[in-house]
């Protein structure tokens, strides 16, 4: 079709036989965005949106309707009393800071009971040494394993009945790890187990890539706040930018008066023009999270054939959008990056390397040719540069490019010597 594209025969119909297998997953996964848009939609609904809402202002923010409205629609959605969503939240990694700062007093206890969590956070906690970290203001921080996937119960209750912990943070994505993500019932099972010990520890979750993969959120189980990304699931690839922290009011007004300053709290805060975005971004996430998910399930269904270990299986229940690739072997883990990267719509012509990042403790390769920097709900594929070389696939703003840059990805992992 076009010299730039690899598409090797025996890929395309290997892909094309996938495809067939895997239709009774794909169906799951469309009736829960059957679900959630129902959910967006009523949201919608309810709050009256309208044009006016796609008004901007500028300056301190104030009296911003529209980014009051869509507040009220994200509480909505996750069933929260309150939400915070800001283009003031830089990312993620952004508003997990502010939530912890905002919950954490110097001499309160931080557990973590999902293992270490994501790298970027290590240095905002002080487990790796940094002058602003929570530890400099004298937050104690501890973590626990989990224990064959599933939370360590009996070392939490130990836990708890020795200390005093302030905020329990529960992160859902396995991030660069080898471990697998947390389905909603296994909250909402710890949840009432942790509440059970003690009603008034604070449970955090960290939502990133969860989103609208299932029917319930964690505010829906108990979890008191929940945080994400708005350049993943929710901004639907139209969000330019920000993050959301949903939950209990009383923690929601702690987030926004460290967000913005003590006093002036959520009042503030331009939207500079970004509400329709935000707006239109969250009417399609369901359907771009099952663009998502139905890429991800052809991509194990495709590498497991090829060979490759792949978690998840295919047929596996999801959790969040991530598929890994296990490729034991780091030139198939940077030729496959490459591939993905050489088939996005933007970048293409560059050619991703290894190399040192901010925040991450081994080299990292990352293909991410997407429209907005870094987004990772379009789709990327990046991953630490150590044993087992594992990819970590995401995003794809609809199926049928998900499909052609697998295709290619495959097609060019095959050949020995290109670029
Ligand atoms: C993406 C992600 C974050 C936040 O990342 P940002 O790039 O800062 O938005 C945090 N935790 C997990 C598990 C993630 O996947």
């Amino acid at each position: 079709m076009n010299d730039t594209f690899l598409l090797d025969e025996k890929m395309i119909s290997l892909v094309n036989g996938c495809e067939k297998e895997v239709q009774s997953t794909f169906k799951r996964q469309e009736e829960i965005c059957t679900y959630n848009s129902l959910k967006v939609l009523s949201a919608f609904h309810k709050n009256k949106i309208n044009e006016a809402h796609f008004n901007a202002t500028t300056g301190y923010g104030y009296n911003d309707l529209g980014r009051d409205a869509i507040e009220q629609v994200y509480a909505d959605i996750f069933k929260s009393e309150a939400a915070l969503v800001r283009s003031q939240f830089i990312s993620g990694s952004h508003a997990l800071t502010v939530a912890l700062f905002a919950l954490l007093r110097p001499g309160d206890f931080l557990l973590s009971i999902t293992g270490t969590p994501y790298d970027t956070l290590h240095e905002v906690i002080g487990i790796k040494e940094n002058s602003s970290s929570l530890k400099s203001f004298g937050v104690l921080y501890d973590e626990i394993d989990l224990k064959e996937n599933d939370f360590d119960y009996q070392k939490i209750e130990e836990y708890l009945k020795n200390h005093s912990v302030k905020v329990i943070e529960i992160q859902r994505s396995k991030g660069y790890s080898t471990r697998k993500s947390i389905s909603i019932e296994k909250v909402e099972k710890v949840v009432n187990f942790i509440k059970k010990i003690n009603q008034e520890i604070i449970i955090m979750v960290d939502n990133c890539y969860c989103e609208f993969v299932s029917k319930k959120e964690p505010i829906e189980v108990g979890c008191d706040l929940a945080v994400g990304s708005l350049i993943k699931n929710l901004g639907g690839g139209i969000a330019p930018n920000g993050a959301y922290i949903v939950g209990r009011k009383d923690l929601i007004h702690l987030c926004a008066e460290r967000l913005t300053l003590p006093g002036e709290g959520a009042e503030v805060g331009p939207s500079l023009g970004i509400n329709k975005s935000i707006l239109q971004g969250l009417f399609l996430a369901p359907s771009v999270v099952l663009s998502s998910l139905k890429t991800a399930i052809l991509t194990s269904k495709v590498l497991g054939e090829l060979g490759y270990e792949v978690d998840p299986k295919y047929d596996e229940e999801r959790v969040d959008i991530v598929q890994n690739i296990i490729f034991h072997d780091k030139d198939k883990l940077i030729k496959y990056t490459q591939g993905i990267q050489s088939s996005s719509p933007i970048d293409s012509m560059a050619l991703p390397l290894p190399w040192d990042m901010p925040g991450y403790s081994d080299q990292v390769i990352m293909a991410s040719g997407s429209f907005t920097q870094g987004s990772s709900i379009e789709l990327s594929c990046d991953g630490p540069i150590r044993e087992p070389f594992i990819a970590y696939q995401q995003g794809s703003l609809t199926y049928e490019y998900g499909k052609i840059a697998l295709i290619h990805a495959t097609s060019f992992l095959g050949e020995k010597h290109e670029n």
